[in-house]
């Protein structure tokens, strides 16, 4: 900037001094021209007027250093010069000066010798006895003027230069240092020369829009990275290559990512994770339009969706998303369990139903025999009966569909499951203890009989000969709490926990005791329905206590 300042100051100045030189000398000379060829006319004029007067003036007197005078016949021979012998001169009839006076009368030539570097002004009159009277001057030309001033001229160059300089410094300086000392945070603030105030406008209108664009493009990040982190499905999106430009919170916990973004923008997205099927979607992403399938990361299982990102067919990117199905997962497989379960539990019963009715109907029975059969018959039937109805109720506990709540004494419920349970407890010679207040509640009628009834029962069902049963019911507040315990044989401690799963029993030689495996499923799952908690305390060989509650 300097330089081209200082190249332009110096050129301009040059310029100016040579221009301005050159006019001076070409006026000057011109001038001085004009009024020496003036002079020279007058001259001539007075001169010819003596010569016209006096019949033979002494022509010595006329003699002058400054012109120098010719007479001339009119055969253009020379009669008298004033700085040279006549005889060595030649004919002057050819000289235009000399032509023209004596036909116009006057006549005035200029002459230049660029050799020499001389220029001649000649004025020639006509006299009156025909001879012509010719006076002339030399002097320097504008060149060989020019040529002597070239000292001075040299000297100006100088200090052209010297001015030049000092100049282009200040000048670039004055111009160069309200630049560099902008504030360009605040444009408009500045006080700086009026040539700059346009740019600095235009500063500031592009500064405000690049904050209005930045404003809005934060916001969608932001906005992008609220939604994403709240979302409990991982997200990862991807640009063209593969990289990740953006995860959530739960994509980082799925593939146990702890560390900041800045470790994970940027990285391909196998960095997240070398398994199978990420590895073949990472590679095979530009040819995958929609790709679904479940994966297995650290032992939980998703559901991998991964799809292109585009607009107006123009690829940006990919994004991949990662839904939890563990859960589903599970529950598709109790169900897959349930079902097996279910039909290999009924299949018991029905075979022995289906085995004695095709021994009395092929006759093989004795007559006698034949109401030993029918009760048992009777009684497949109805423990397959018993076992439907609990597979029932327990999918509808489960379904989460709100139960009927009712009025009622709790106390006649729990005598009714007493006295249902009578006959079972006397054929062992129990004694069954209820404890439960007069109390009328408001809940779900069938849970409270399923509860006690299911609990009695096993109380009775895995108890000795002449045991005993204890069952004592408070209500507190919005709270029922229900203990069971008995003198039984009790559970073993490994299967205390799984003695609440479905169809499970601890000793499979004890289903002839119209063992369901369903009972404490139920029990449980109506706990969990009504917030409760239950917990069980058993010694083997001395008896099993159950403790719950559940909220009314
Ligand atoms: P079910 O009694 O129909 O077999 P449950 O779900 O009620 O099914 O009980 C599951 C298993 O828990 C029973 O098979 C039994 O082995 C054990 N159990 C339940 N209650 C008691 C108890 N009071 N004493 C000893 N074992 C019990």
């Amino acid at each position: 900037m300097i330089s081209r300042i200082f190249r332009s100051v110096f050129f301009m100045t040059i310029l100016t001094l040579i221009l301005g030189l050159g006019l001076s000398v070409f006026i000057s000379s011109y001038l001085s021209l004009k009024q020496d060829s003036e002079k020279l006319r007058h001259y001539t004029q007075q001169l010819a007027h003596v010569l016209n007067e006096s019949d033979a003036p002494d022509l010595r007197l006329l003699d002058t250093d400054i012109y120098r005078i010719n007479i001339i016949n009119s055969d253009g021979d020379v009669l008298y010069d004033s700085h040279m012998r006549e005889e060595t001169l030649e004919n002057h009839s050819k000289r235009i000066e000399f032509i023209q006076a004596k036909q116009y009368g006057h006549s005035e030539v200029h002459r230049y010798s660029t050799t020499l570097g001389k220029r001649t002004v000649y004025y020639a009159l006509k006299l009156a006895d025909g001879r012509v009277l010719r006076a002339s001057f030399t002097s320097d030309s504008i060149i060989s003027l020019t040529r002597s001033l070239i000292l001075h001229i040299l000297l100006v160059f100088t200090l052209a230069v010297i001015v030049s300089v000092f100049l282009a410094k200040k000048l670039s300086a004055s111009i160069v240092k309200p630049i560099n000392n902008l504030n360009l945070n605040n444009p408009e603030e500045n006080d700086c020369y009026d040539e700059l105030k346009p740019l600095l406008n235009r500063i500031a209108e592009h500064q405000k829009r690049i904050k209005k664009l930045l404003r809005k493009v934060t916001a969608s990040h932001v906005q992008l990275k609220t939604l994403t982190t709240r979302l409990s499905e991982g997200i990862v999106l991807l640009n063209k290559k593969g990289e990740i430009l953006l995860l959530n919170n739960s994509a980082k916990a799925i593939f146990s990512k702890n560390t900041d973004d800045n470790g994970l923008i940027g990285k391909p997205l196998v960095f997240l994770s070398q398994n199978s099927v990420i590895c073949s979607v990472y590679e095979k992403r530009s040819q995958l339009e929609f790709h679904k399938q479940n994966i297995e990361l650290n032992g939980k299982y998703f559901s991998l969706i991964f799809n292109k990102i585009e607009d107006d067919s123009k690829l940006l990117g990919y994004v991949l998303l990662l839904v939890d199905i563990t859960k589903e997962r599970e529950l598709q497989l109790q169900r897959q369990e349930f079902a097996a379960n279910v039909s290999h539990e009924l299949k018991t019963p029905l075979q022995s139903i289906i085995g004695r009715a095709e021994l009395i109907e092929n006759g093989i029975v004795k007559k006698d025999d034949l109401p030993v059969f029918g009760a048992r018959i009777k009684h497949e039937g109805q423990t397959l009966l018993s076992m439907i109805n609990d597979i029932m109720f327990l999918s509808r506990v489960e379904s989460g569909v709100k139960a009927k709540k009712e009025k009622f004494n709790i106390r006649s419920v729990a005598d009714t499951v007493v006295e249902n349970l009578n006959e079972k407890a006397l054929s062992k010679k129990i004694t069954v203890l209820v404890n439960c207040p007069d109390n009328v509640i408001y809940f779900t009628k069938r849970y409270f009989y399923e509860i006690l009834n299911n609990l009695i029962d096993n109380a009775i069902k895995y108890n000795k000969e002449e045991g005993r049963v204890d069952c004592t019911i408070t209500v507190e507040r919005d709270n029922i709490f229900i203990k069971v315990s008995d003198t039984g044989i009790g559970i073993p401690y490994e299967d205390s926990t799984r003695i609440f799963e479905r169809f499970f029993t601890v000793d499979r030689s004890h289903s002839n005791r119209d063992s369901t495996g369903l009972g404490l499923t139920i029990v449980k799952h109506i706990v969990q329905e009504c917030n409760g908690q239950i917990k069980v305390d058993s010694k083997l060989g001395e008896g099993t206590s159950f403790s719950l509650n559940l909220h009314i």
